[in-house]
Protein backbone atom coordinates (compact mmCIF):
# COMPACT_ATOMS: atom_id res chain seq x y z
CA UNK A 1 0.00 0.00 0.00
CA UNK A 2 2.64 2.66 0.85
CA UNK A 3 4.53 1.98 -2.62
CA UNK A 4 1.50 2.48 -4.52
CA UNK A 5 0.56 5.81 -2.15
CA UNK A 6 4.34 6.65 -2.68
CA UNK A 7 3.78 6.25 -6.33
CA UNK A 8 0.38 8.59 -6.23
CA UNK A 9 2.07 11.29 -4.09
CA UNK A 10 4.88 11.52 -6.72
CA UNK A 11 2.53 12.47 -9.50
CA UNK A 12 1.75 16.15 -8.31
CA UNK A 13 -2.21 17.10 -9.21
CA UNK A 14 -3.00 20.62 -8.68
CA UNK A 15 -6.39 21.15 -9.36
CA UNK A 16 -6.00 23.57 -11.18
CA UNK A 17 -3.23 22.35 -13.83
CA UNK A 18 -5.21 20.04 -16.25
CA UNK A 19 -2.29 18.24 -17.76
CA UNK A 20 -1.23 16.57 -14.56
CA UNK A 21 -4.74 15.85 -12.84
CA UNK A 22 -5.08 13.96 -16.10
CA UNK A 23 -2.54 12.06 -15.44
CA UNK A 24 -3.13 11.79 -11.81
CA UNK A 25 -6.73 10.75 -13.36
CA UNK A 26 -5.24 7.91 -15.46
CA UNK A 27 -3.07 6.45 -13.16
CA UNK A 28 -5.76 5.84 -10.76
CA UNK A 29 -7.80 4.60 -13.42
CA UNK A 30 -5.20 2.00 -14.75
CA UNK A 31 -4.65 0.97 -10.79
CA UNK A 32 -8.27 0.04 -10.67
CA UNK A 33 -8.84 -1.64 -13.96
CA UNK A 34 -5.79 -3.32 -12.81
CA UNK A 35 -8.06 -4.69 -9.94
CA UNK A 36 -10.92 -5.58 -11.85
CA UNK A 37 -12.30 -2.47 -12.27
CA UNK A 38 -14.85 -1.19 -15.26
CA UNK A 39 -13.38 1.85 -15.63
CA UNK A 40 -14.41 5.34 -17.63
CA UNK A 41 -12.24 8.39 -18.18
CA UNK A 42 -14.40 11.19 -18.26
CA UNK A 43 -12.73 14.46 -20.40
CA UNK A 44 -13.16 17.93 -19.05
CA UNK A 45 -12.37 20.81 -21.52
CA UNK A 46 -10.81 23.02 -18.76
CA UNK A 47 -10.71 20.68 -15.57
CA UNK A 48 -8.65 17.25 -15.27
CA UNK A 49 -10.42 13.84 -16.17
CA UNK A 50 -13.01 12.38 -13.61
CA UNK A 51 -12.75 8.89 -13.31
CA UNK A 52 -15.48 6.48 -13.18
CA UNK A 53 -14.98 3.31 -12.15
CA UNK A 54 -17.82 0.27 -11.27
CA UNK A 55 -17.22 -2.68 -9.63
CA UNK A 56 -19.70 -6.28 -9.47
CA UNK A 57 -21.89 -4.73 -12.52
CA UNK A 58 -23.68 -7.98 -12.89
CA UNK A 59 -25.48 -6.44 -9.14
CA UNK A 60 -27.33 -3.80 -11.21
CA UNK A 61 -30.73 -4.68 -10.26
CA UNK A 62 -29.49 -3.77 -6.69
CA UNK A 63 -29.39 0.49 -6.01
CA UNK A 64 -24.88 0.74 -5.88
CA UNK A 65 -23.04 1.60 -3.47
CA UNK A 66 -20.93 5.29 -4.23
CA UNK A 67 -17.61 5.73 -2.76
CA UNK A 68 -16.75 9.05 -3.57
CA UNK A 69 -13.25 10.59 -3.84
CA UNK A 70 -10.80 13.19 -5.22
CA UNK A 71 -7.37 13.12 -6.82
CA UNK A 72 -6.30 16.90 -7.18
CA UNK A 73 -4.61 18.60 -4.02
CA UNK A 74 -3.89 22.18 -2.50
CA UNK A 75 0.08 21.97 -3.80
CA UNK A 76 1.67 23.58 -6.71
CA UNK A 77 3.53 21.76 -9.18
CA UNK A 78 7.12 21.54 -7.55
CA UNK A 79 6.17 21.57 -3.89
CA UNK A 80 7.22 17.77 -4.19
CA UNK A 81 10.73 19.21 -4.37
CA UNK A 82 10.24 21.21 -1.21
CA UNK A 83 8.49 18.13 0.55
CA UNK A 84 8.96 15.13 -1.03
CA UNK A 85 7.36 11.60 -0.25
CA UNK A 86 9.04 10.58 2.93
CA UNK A 87 8.13 7.98 5.72
CA UNK A 88 9.45 9.05 9.35
CA UNK A 89 8.73 7.24 12.34
CA UNK A 90 5.58 5.58 11.36
CA UNK A 91 4.06 8.49 9.68
CA UNK A 92 4.60 9.01 5.85
CA UNK A 93 4.42 12.29 4.47
CA UNK A 94 3.89 14.30 1.50
CA UNK A 95 1.68 16.79 -0.89
CA UNK A 96 -1.82 15.47 -0.91
CA UNK A 97 -0.89 12.20 1.09
CA UNK A 98 -3.77 12.78 3.46
CA UNK A 99 -5.84 14.76 1.29
CA UNK A 100 -6.71 12.61 -0.02
CA UNK A 101 -4.31 9.89 -1.99
CA UNK A 102 -4.28 7.35 1.33
CA UNK A 103 -8.50 7.70 0.47
CA UNK A 104 -8.17 6.32 -2.80
CA UNK A 105 -5.74 3.97 -2.06
CA UNK A 106 -7.72 2.34 0.78
CA UNK A 107 -10.63 1.60 -1.14
CA UNK A 108 -8.35 0.41 -4.16
CA UNK A 109 -6.67 -2.15 -1.69
CA UNK A 110 -10.43 -2.56 -0.17
CA UNK A 111 -11.51 -3.88 -3.58
CA UNK A 112 -8.63 -5.55 -4.45
CA UNK A 113 -9.00 -7.56 -0.99
CA UNK A 114 -13.10 -8.37 -1.51
CA UNK A 115 -12.14 -9.30 -5.19
CA UNK A 116 -9.20 -11.24 -3.90
CA UNK A 117 -11.34 -13.35 -1.08
CA UNK A 118 -13.68 -13.97 -3.67
CA UNK A 119 -16.25 -12.16 -1.33
CA UNK A 120 -19.93 -11.27 -2.82
CA UNK A 121 -21.43 -8.09 -2.01
CA UNK A 122 -25.34 -7.16 -2.31
CA UNK A 123 -24.64 -4.78 -4.42
CA UNK A 124 -22.46 -2.98 -7.54
CA UNK A 125 -19.86 -0.22 -6.22
CA UNK A 126 -19.37 2.53 -8.26
CA UNK A 127 -16.35 5.06 -7.28
CA UNK A 128 -16.30 8.95 -8.84
CA UNK A 129 -12.71 10.23 -8.27
CA UNK A 130 -13.35 14.30 -8.85
CA UNK A 131 -10.53 16.20 -10.72
CA UNK A 132 -11.10 19.47 -8.67
CA UNK A 133 -12.72 19.09 -5.13
CA UNK A 134 -10.07 21.96 -4.28
CA UNK A 135 -11.87 24.05 -6.47
CA UNK A 136 -15.19 23.84 -5.32
CA UNK A 137 -15.75 21.01 -7.67
CA UNK A 138 -17.97 22.81 -10.10
CA UNK A 139 -16.87 20.65 -13.07
CA UNK A 140 -18.60 17.21 -12.46
CA UNK A 141 -20.95 18.69 -10.02
CA UNK A 142 -23.99 17.06 -12.32
CA UNK A 143 -22.10 13.76 -12.20
CA UNK A 144 -21.86 13.06 -8.79
CA UNK A 145 -25.34 14.49 -8.35
CA UNK A 146 -26.59 11.78 -11.00
CA UNK A 147 -24.41 8.87 -9.50
CA UNK A 148 -25.54 9.87 -5.66
CA UNK A 149 -29.18 10.32 -6.67
CA UNK A 150 -29.35 6.61 -7.86
CA UNK A 151 -27.42 5.22 -4.83
CA UNK A 152 -28.26 3.15 -2.03
CA UNK A 153 -25.29 5.25 0.18
CA UNK A 154 -22.61 7.41 -0.16
CA UNK A 155 -18.63 6.76 1.28
CA UNK A 156 -16.73 9.65 1.44
CA UNK A 157 -13.11 8.85 1.00
CA UNK A 158 -11.74 12.14 2.65
CA UNK A 159 -9.61 12.11 5.80
CA UNK A 160 -10.59 11.22 9.07
CA UNK A 161 -11.02 13.98 11.50
CA UNK A 162 -8.00 14.40 14.35
CA UNK A 163 -7.47 11.12 16.21
CA UNK A 164 -9.15 9.05 13.25
CA UNK A 165 -12.80 10.04 13.90
CA UNK A 166 -15.03 9.23 11.63
CA UNK A 167 -16.86 12.61 10.04
CA UNK A 168 -20.95 12.88 10.17
CA UNK A 169 -21.63 16.25 10.06
CA UNK A 170 -19.53 19.02 8.24
CA UNK A 171 -20.44 22.26 7.79
CA UNK A 172 -21.61 24.40 4.52
CA UNK A 173 -19.59 26.47 3.42
CA UNK A 174 -20.12 29.90 1.03
CA UNK A 175 -17.92 32.93 -0.55
CA UNK A 176 -19.14 36.79 -1.03
CA UNK A 177 -17.40 39.13 -3.13
CA UNK A 178 -18.28 42.63 -2.13
CA UNK A 179 -17.15 45.68 -4.60
CA UNK A 180 -17.12 49.06 -3.25
CA UNK A 181 -17.44 51.84 -5.85
CA UNK A 182 -16.73 55.52 -4.70
CA UNK A 183 -15.25 58.17 -6.33
CA UNK A 184 -11.74 59.62 -7.06
CA UNK A 185 -10.42 62.81 -5.85
CA UNK A 186 -7.07 64.47 -5.02
CA UNK A 187 -6.64 63.33 -1.52
CA UNK A 188 -4.79 67.49 -0.87
CA UNK A 189 -6.52 69.60 -2.93
CA UNK A 190 -10.09 68.45 -3.56
CA UNK A 191 -10.45 65.98 -0.56
CA UNK A 192 -14.04 67.10 -0.07
CA UNK A 193 -15.11 65.69 -4.26
CA UNK A 194 -14.11 62.44 -3.04
CA UNK A 195 -15.75 59.10 -1.78
CA UNK A 196 -13.43 56.80 0.25
CA UNK A 197 -14.16 53.26 -0.98
CA UNK A 198 -11.53 51.72 1.29
CA UNK A 199 -12.97 53.90 4.31
CA UNK A 200 -16.54 52.36 3.05
CA UNK A 201 -15.13 48.99 2.47
CA UNK A 202 -13.83 49.25 6.29
CA UNK A 203 -16.99 49.73 7.96
CA UNK A 204 -18.71 47.53 5.74
CA UNK A 205 -16.03 44.73 7.26
CA UNK A 206 -17.57 45.44 10.60
CA UNK A 207 -21.10 44.96 9.68
CA UNK A 208 -20.32 42.06 8.22
CA UNK A 209 -18.37 40.65 10.98
CA UNK A 210 -21.45 41.38 13.17
CA UNK A 211 -23.62 38.77 11.11
CA UNK A 212 -21.76 36.24 12.70
CA UNK A 213 -24.00 33.27 14.79
CA UNK A 214 -21.03 31.42 16.73
CA UNK A 215 -24.03 30.11 18.83
CA UNK A 216 -25.51 28.20 15.77
CA UNK A 217 -22.39 27.53 14.01
CA UNK A 218 -22.25 30.66 11.62
CA UNK A 219 -18.75 31.79 11.17
CA UNK A 220 -17.53 34.36 8.81
CA UNK A 221 -13.81 35.36 7.88
CA UNK A 222 -13.13 38.29 5.77
CA UNK A 223 -10.09 36.55 4.45
CA UNK A 224 -8.64 39.10 1.61
CA UNK A 225 -9.21 42.95 0.80
CA UNK A 226 -7.77 44.72 -1.67
CA UNK A 227 -8.16 48.70 -3.00
CA UNK A 228 -6.69 52.10 -3.72
CA UNK A 229 -3.79 53.07 -6.17
CA UNK A 230 -1.73 55.99 -4.02
CA UNK A 231 -1.86 57.54 -0.99
CA UNK A 232 -2.47 61.11 -2.19
CA UNK A 233 -5.92 59.32 -4.15
CA UNK A 234 -8.64 59.27 -2.69
CA UNK A 235 -9.73 55.44 -3.69
CA UNK A 236 -12.50 54.66 -6.57
CA UNK A 237 -12.05 50.87 -5.83
CA UNK A 238 -12.43 48.35 -3.09
CA UNK A 239 -13.09 44.97 -2.71
CA UNK A 240 -13.31 42.07 -0.06
CA UNK A 241 -13.55 38.08 -0.16
CA UNK A 242 -15.98 36.62 2.91
CA UNK A 243 -15.57 33.18 3.64
CA UNK A 244 -19.23 31.52 5.19
CA UNK A 245 -19.73 28.72 7.20
CA UNK A 246 -23.10 27.68 8.32
CA UNK A 247 -23.94 24.45 9.99
CA UNK A 248 -28.10 24.57 9.89
CA UNK A 249 -30.02 24.34 6.96
CA UNK A 250 -31.78 27.52 7.18
CA UNK A 251 -28.81 29.77 7.60
CA UNK A 252 -28.10 29.15 3.92
CA UNK A 253 -31.07 31.30 2.90
CA UNK A 254 -30.73 34.25 5.95
CA UNK A 255 -27.03 34.71 5.58
CA UNK A 256 -27.80 35.35 1.59
CA UNK A 257 -29.93 37.54 2.12
CA UNK A 258 -28.23 39.34 5.04
CA UNK A 259 -25.20 39.59 2.60
CA UNK A 260 -27.63 40.62 -0.74
CA UNK A 261 -29.04 42.88 1.35
CA UNK A 262 -25.73 45.12 2.63
CA UNK A 263 -26.47 48.87 1.74
CA UNK A 264 -24.16 51.49 1.29
CA UNK A 265 -22.94 53.75 4.84
CA UNK A 266 -21.77 56.15 2.94
CA UNK A 267 -24.70 57.96 0.43
CA UNK A 268 -22.45 57.91 -2.50
CA UNK A 269 -20.74 54.64 -2.26
CA UNK A 270 -22.32 51.56 -4.55
CA UNK A 271 -22.13 48.00 -3.21
CA UNK A 272 -21.92 45.12 -6.09
CA UNK A 273 -22.41 41.67 -3.33
CA UNK A 274 -21.36 38.58 -5.52
CA UNK A 275 -20.87 34.96 -5.23
CA UNK A 276 -23.30 32.39 -2.27
CA UNK A 277 -23.17 29.48 -0.48
CA UNK A 278 -22.04 26.97 -2.58
CA UNK A 279 -21.68 23.84 -0.45
CA UNK A 280 -24.61 22.97 1.51
CA UNK A 281 -24.53 21.48 5.26
CA UNK A 282 -23.60 17.85 5.53
CA UNK A 283 -26.55 16.99 8.01
CA UNK A 284 -25.88 14.48 10.52
CA UNK A 285 -29.21 13.05 10.70
CA UNK A 286 -27.94 11.51 7.26
CA UNK A 287 -24.81 10.09 8.84
CA UNK A 288 -25.94 8.19 11.90
CA UNK A 289 -26.92 4.94 10.61
CA UNK A 290 -23.94 4.40 8.30
CA UNK A 291 -21.49 5.52 11.26
CA UNK A 292 -23.22 2.81 13.90
CA UNK A 293 -22.82 0.56 11.39
CA UNK A 294 -18.65 1.68 10.71
CA UNK A 295 -19.19 1.32 14.49
CA UNK A 296 -19.90 -1.97 14.63
CA UNK A 297 -17.61 -3.41 11.95
CA UNK A 298 -14.65 -1.61 13.65
CA UNK A 299 -15.19 -3.07 17.14
CA UNK A 300 -14.91 -6.62 15.15
CA UNK A 301 -11.67 -5.18 14.16
CA UNK A 302 -10.45 -4.06 17.74
CA UNK A 303 -10.61 -0.11 16.34
CA UNK A 304 -12.77 1.86 18.49
CA UNK A 305 -13.96 4.65 16.03
CA UNK A 306 -15.99 8.04 16.85
CA UNK A 307 -17.32 10.36 15.05
CA UNK A 308 -16.55 14.22 13.77
CA UNK A 309 -18.34 17.35 13.05
CA UNK A 310 -16.16 19.53 10.75
CA UNK A 311 -16.37 22.68 9.67
CA UNK A 312 -14.64 22.03 6.23
CA UNK A 313 -16.77 21.02 3.25
CA UNK A 314 -16.60 18.44 0.50
CA UNK A 315 -18.44 16.16 -2.17
CA UNK A 316 -20.17 14.75 0.95
CA UNK A 317 -22.07 18.01 1.46
CA UNK A 318 -23.26 17.27 -2.01
CA UNK A 319 -25.18 14.06 -1.70
CA UNK A 320 -26.10 14.74 1.78
CA UNK A 321 -28.04 17.49 0.83
CA UNK A 322 -29.60 15.27 -1.81
CA UNK A 323 -31.11 13.09 1.48
CA UNK A 324 -28.44 10.33 0.54
CA UNK A 325 -27.16 8.41 3.62
CA UNK A 326 -23.70 9.66 3.73
CA UNK A 327 -20.31 8.98 5.66
CA UNK A 328 -17.54 10.61 5.54
CA UNK A 329 -13.90 10.65 6.38
CA UNK A 330 -13.12 6.78 5.79
CA UNK A 331 -10.02 8.14 4.18
CA UNK A 332 -6.41 7.63 5.81
CA UNK A 333 -5.58 9.51 9.33
CA UNK A 334 -2.71 11.55 10.08
CA UNK A 335 -2.89 15.41 10.20
CA UNK A 336 -2.07 18.69 8.26
CA UNK A 337 -3.89 18.81 5.19
CA UNK A 338 -3.30 21.67 3.16
CA UNK A 339 -0.18 22.19 5.80
CA UNK A 340 3.63 21.57 4.96
CA UNK A 341 3.78 18.99 7.93
CA UNK A 342 0.47 16.57 5.80
CA UNK A 343 0.93 12.90 6.67
CA UNK A 344 -0.69 10.06 7.48
CA UNK A 345 -0.19 6.91 9.99
CA UNK A 346 0.93 4.30 8.32
CA UNK A 347 -0.19 1.91 10.53
CA UNK A 348 -3.49 2.61 10.15
CA UNK A 349 -3.89 2.82 5.99
CA UNK A 350 -4.61 -1.04 6.21
CA UNK A 351 -6.52 -0.81 9.38
CA UNK A 352 -8.88 1.78 7.28
CA UNK A 353 -8.97 -0.16 3.37
CA UNK A 354 -10.26 -3.26 5.78
CA UNK A 355 -13.08 -1.09 7.21
CA UNK A 356 -13.93 0.03 3.76
CA UNK A 357 -13.84 -3.28 2.78
CA UNK A 358 -16.20 -4.61 5.55
CA UNK A 359 -18.72 -1.70 4.83
CA UNK A 360 -18.69 -2.30 1.28
CA UNK A 361 -19.57 -6.20 1.72
CA UNK A 362 -22.15 -5.29 4.42
CA UNK A 363 -24.57 -2.36 3.10
ZN1 LIG B 1 -10.09 16.49 0.35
Amino acid sequence: MLADLKAAVEIESPSDSKPAVDRMGRHFAGRFQGVGGRVRILRHATAGCGVLVEFWPSLRRQKPLLLLGHHDTVWELGMLREMPFRVHGGRAYGPGILDMKSGIIGALWALRALRATGAQPQRPVRIFLNPDEELASRAFRSVIFREARRAQAVLVLEPAAAGGALKTARKGVGEFRIEVKGRLAHAGVDPAAGVNAVSELARQIVRIEGLARPERGLTLNVGMIGGGTRTNVIPEHAWASVDVRVSRRPDLAWIERKMGGLQPIHPEAKLTISGGINRPPMERRRAVALFKLAQQLGRQMSMDLSEASTGGGSDGNFTAALGIPTLDGLGGVGDGAHARHEHIIIRELPRRAALLAALIATL
